[in-house]
């Protein structure tokens, strides 16, 4: 299966697919889970998946990953032919400066820019000293020399979307992912993994799998998705941040080859503790790594599925990626396969009696 699951993340991770424009993810979704069951999509560009072997009778468990990743959107075109941009979803900052992009004008023509620092030989000295910036004050490079070159020639205008130029590398000796929007879209291909393994299993829940549009931007395509669908449980599949590289090892929640993470809680979210405590158990029992973190910030789908329908108990399995929300992200194979293993492993345990119990 590893080659095939390779592909797959491949393929997804390449896909152009900031916020609002996930178009092409959804055709590789189409293509790798269309035989799991049946396809519906709705306008906001959410993509759900009804296993074939659902019934209709039994309660709903709901699989989520989003679709989108961060990307930009052209603003305007300024006067020497640069592009003013703004940010789809919460970026990095200091990764933008000097990273390849691809704007998608309004023919579907992909053109390569490069986001543009002032370069340091035009720098006053306080400019020099300072490391401050805004998105605002960046531009996008196409190499035109006009504005008129870049509307008429490379037409490009305000509303084309604008994702990073990274091509993604898998290094097998090591098993590590290299590539951009690992966020969510290594969700998005555990999520696929987890119907190909469960399919023709006969599980105690209906499962509908929902590749939401827009999370990056406020999880807007899971508040409409969950109406949709009506879960009675719910697990969120991500790409989240890795730790490892930059926090002490005691605080160390996240980090690369421990297997999925499991929040506590985020910002966004107190993910269900009895949820939780029947995850972590179930875990321990299959041999599945698992950690837990307790995270300040962030934010998630599962926060949206919590607090609808009545309460929805939810869980997030994250894929511990390093360097979300910049052009390259690093993770683990290892971490994507025990992802996958676990999401199986609750499908499988799942019953209404346990889950009465959340
Ligand atoms: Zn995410």
């Amino acid at each position: 299966m590893a080659t095939d699951c390779i592909e797959l993340i491949r393929e997804l991770s390449d896909a152009f697919g900031p916020s609002g424009f996930e178009d092409d993810v959804l055709s590789v979704i189409r293509k790798y889970a269309g035989r799991f069951g049946r396809i519906e999509e709705d306008r906001l560009r959410n993509l759900y998946v009804y296993r074939s072997e659902n019934t209709g009778d039994k309660p709903v468990l709901m699989l989520d990953a989003h679709s989108d990743e961060v990307g930009l959107m052209v603003q305007a075109v300024r006067p020497n032919g640069t592009v003013k941009f703004l940010p789809l979803g919460g970026w990095n900052k200091p990764s933008l400066p000097g990273s390849r992009m691809l704007i998608r004008n309004a023919e579907g023509k992909l053109i390569t820019g490069i986001v543009a620092a002032k370069p340091v030989h035009f720098m006053t000295a306080a400019e020099k000293e300072s490391t401050a910036f805004e998105i605002a004050d960046l531009s996008l490079d196409v190499g035109a020399v006009s504005k008129a070159e870049t509307e008429e020639l490379f037409r490009i205008a305000p509303g084309d979307s604008i994702v990073p130029l990274t091509e993604f590398r898998y290094d097998a000796e090591r098993g590590l992912l290299f590539g951009k929007a690992f966020d969510c879209r290594i969700g998005c291909a555990a999520l696929i993994e987890t119907l190909s393994r469960l399919s023709g299993r006969e599980l105690s829940f209906d499962v509908v799998a929902v590749f939401s549009s827009q999370e990056e931007v406020g999880e807007r395509g899971v508040q409409a998705a969950v109406k949709k669908v009506s879960p009675d449980i719910a697990v969120c599949f991500e790409g989240c941040p890795a730790d490892d590289t930059f926090t002490e090892p005691w605080l160390t929640q996240t980090a690369l080859r421990r297997g999925p993470m499991l929040r506590h809680m985020d910002k966004s979210v107190i993910c269900n503790p009895r949820f939780m405590r029947w995850a972590t158990d179930t875990a321990k029992q299959s041999g599945i790594p698992v950690q837990c973190a307790v995270r300040e910030g962030g934010g998630n789908n599962g926060a949206v599925i919590n607090i609808s329908q009545g309460a929805v108990p939810v869980i997030v399995a994250g894929v511990p990626v390093r360097y979300i929300h910049s052009p390259n992200c690093i993770a683990a194979y290892s971490d994507f396969e025990n992802t996958v293993r676990l999401a199986v492993r609750l499908a499988e345990n799942m019953t209404p009696a346990v889950t009465d119990s959340f």
